[in-house]
């Protein structure tokens, strides 16, 4: 009856990494994803023939030997993907009133020294603030594939909160606003994100900074087509609706064209709150399903893709993050008029253009309520409808403020639009099959660190999470969450040691 050993429910980072981990073990993989492009995030696209990065601009630890790297190396992704190091620094912040660019170089000495640069008197701040991020780095030892340590350890910085800790460094505002500038990387909100997930994220870019040339589907492309080679399955534009059980365990897959699938195993890459739905009511504990339901996610965003001119505006490798003075840990809560309080701001390298750009993406923050009156409205590449004439204009006016902002800074770029393409919550909610548009899932609390705790494992003995939601969000969070499950599903580590010594 089991047509499959294991079916993964979504082909995200991590649907994809625990089908690559399993069908490496020889399991029998079926990967069943609703959209017609694979990847979930790694997912780009064409527009007036140039390639923009749904959500993916950059990636680290893929330096030889470090964390990410190991796993790609393990997976045969190495010596295929198309990379460019970042040059220098990867990121640059900048303030509203201050023409400086602070910049984050790659290599913790080039970090202390660059920084310290434009802060006499702070290095040993800077210094106390790098120290901390690798000692916190320290106690997740899959983080650095490694496996066993105690949860005691974990929790000794569980409850240290990001924007406590940076104003304990330093007096300096300026400083403490540069150190945390990037934070729209992680969604980072004053009173609730944990150190240890801004520790965790700066720490692999710090280590080093990659860019995919042509774009991040180059993963999940790769990743699918290692499963097949396994003798695995891959079904695009295949929805499942229903997760159905039997006997207290997942017995088949129900498929939004009424097709039933059936196998041993099963794991999700949704939204944990989005599986339960799937599910038949009362199948988990109502105590998990109200924990999960409880949770709050991370806000949306607002994107707009640039087409560029050719030969206008010249390419660089680091990313901008800029914010307005005074609005470092609140750009959640803009107002209509004081929108957008910041933006980060990315150059996909292209194979074709390497001294000019050929587009430029720009997001910031959007809360999903903005969107609200259309949500009844779906559009994808595979399902195109119109949300309206008013729905456009919403778009084209939020385009035009955060373009004058930007041009603010980068005062030539409104000469080098060729053409704009947006992105709102509900491009997010379609594309990525979430709630809400959620940027990166649930968010964190330092203040409940363990209510936000998501294990691989489940109720159900044959149903097992991975993603994003698991433990940290990003391409290395989201691949870690890849191992996790895939960990979960053998029921042992050996995994973790062939990845660690590939
Ligand atoms: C705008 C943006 C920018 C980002 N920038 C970066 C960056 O520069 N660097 C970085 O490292 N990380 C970045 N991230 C974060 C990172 O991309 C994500 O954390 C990670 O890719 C999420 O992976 P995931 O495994 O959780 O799956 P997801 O990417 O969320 O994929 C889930 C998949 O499941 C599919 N699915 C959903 N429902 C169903 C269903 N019912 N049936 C079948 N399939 C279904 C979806 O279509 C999707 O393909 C960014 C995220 C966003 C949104």
């Amino acid at each position: 009856m089991n047509e499959y050993e294991i079916i993964i429910i979504g082909s995200g980072m991590g649907g994809l990494v625990c089908g690559n981990l399993l069908a490496k073990e020889g399991y029998n993989v079926c990967v069943l994803e609703k959209n017609k492009q694979l990847g979930g995030c790694l997912q780009t696209f064409a527009r007036d023939k140039v390639i923009f990065d749904s959500s993916v601009h950059y990636i680290g630890g893929l330096e030889k030997g470090q964390n990410l790297y190991q796993l790609f190396r393990y997976l045969g992704l190495m010596d295929k993907l198309k990379l460019q190091r970042v040059e220098g620094d990867f990121d640059r912040i900048i303030i509203s009133g201050d023409s400086n660019e602070y910049p984050f170089a790659q290599g913790y000495d080039n970090f202390i020294k660059k920084l310290s640069a434009y802060f006499p008197g702070e290095e040993d701040a800077i210094k106390t603030y790098c120290e901390k991020i690798r000692e916190v780095c320290n106690k997740f030892p899959l983080y650095n594939l490694e496996t066993g340590g105690s949860a005691d350890e974990k929790q000794s910085v569980f409850d240290l909160g990001a924007k406590t800790f940076i104003e304990s460094l330093t007096q300096e505002k300026k400083l403490q606003a540069v150190l945390a500038g990037n934070n729209i990387l992680y969604a980072g909100e004053g009173d609730e994100t944990p150190f240890y997930v801004h520790a965790l994220i700066e720490n692999s870019y710090i280590e080093s900074s990659w860019k995919c040339i042509d774009g991040a589907s180059q993963i999940s492309k790769l990743l699918a087509g290692n499963i097949r080679s396994k003798g695995g399955t891959i079904m695009r534009n295949t929805e499942v609706t229903r997760i159905i059980t039997d006997n207290g365990r997942i017995s088949f897959v129900q498929l939004s064209d009424g097709r039933k699938l059936f196998a041993k195993q099963f794991v999700s890459n949704l939204h944990p709150a989005k599986t339960i739905e799937l599910t038949e009511p009362n199948i988990f504990r109502q105590v998990y399903t109200q924990r999960i339901r409880s949770l709050k996610d991370t806000v949306s965003c607002f994107i707009i893709n640039i087409v560029l001119k050719k030969d206008s505006f010249k390419y660089f490798s680091h990313n901008y993050y800029y914010h307005k003075e005074g609005y470092l840990w609140n750009q959640v809560d803009y107002t209509e008029n004081n929108w957008p309080l910041g933006y980060a701001l990315f150059i996909t390298p292209s194979s074709r253009h390497t001294v000019y750009a050929n587009a430029i993406t720009i997001f910031t923050y959007m809360r999903y309520e903005e969107v609200q009156k259309w949500e009844n409205t779906f559009n994808t590449s595979s399902h195109e409808q119109s949300r309206g004439d008013d729905y456009e204009l919403f778009k084209q006016q939020k385009a035009e403020k955060l373009i004058n902002l930007v041009c603010e800074k980068f005062s030539s770029l409104k000469d080098c639009i060729q053409n704009y393409y947006t992105a709102s919550p509900l491009s997010l909610r379609d594309y990525l099959g979430n709630t809400n548009g959620s940027l990166y899932g649930i968010a964190k609390d330092y203040k409940e660190p363990l209510k936000t705790f998501i294990s691989p494992n489940t109720k159900i003995p044959n149903l097992y999470l991975t993603g994003q939601n698991l433990n940290l969000h990003g391409i290395l969070g989201a691949g870690i969450s890849g191992i996790v499950a895939a960990t979960a599903v053998t029921g042992n580590d050996d995994i973790i040691k062939k990845i660690k010594h590939a």
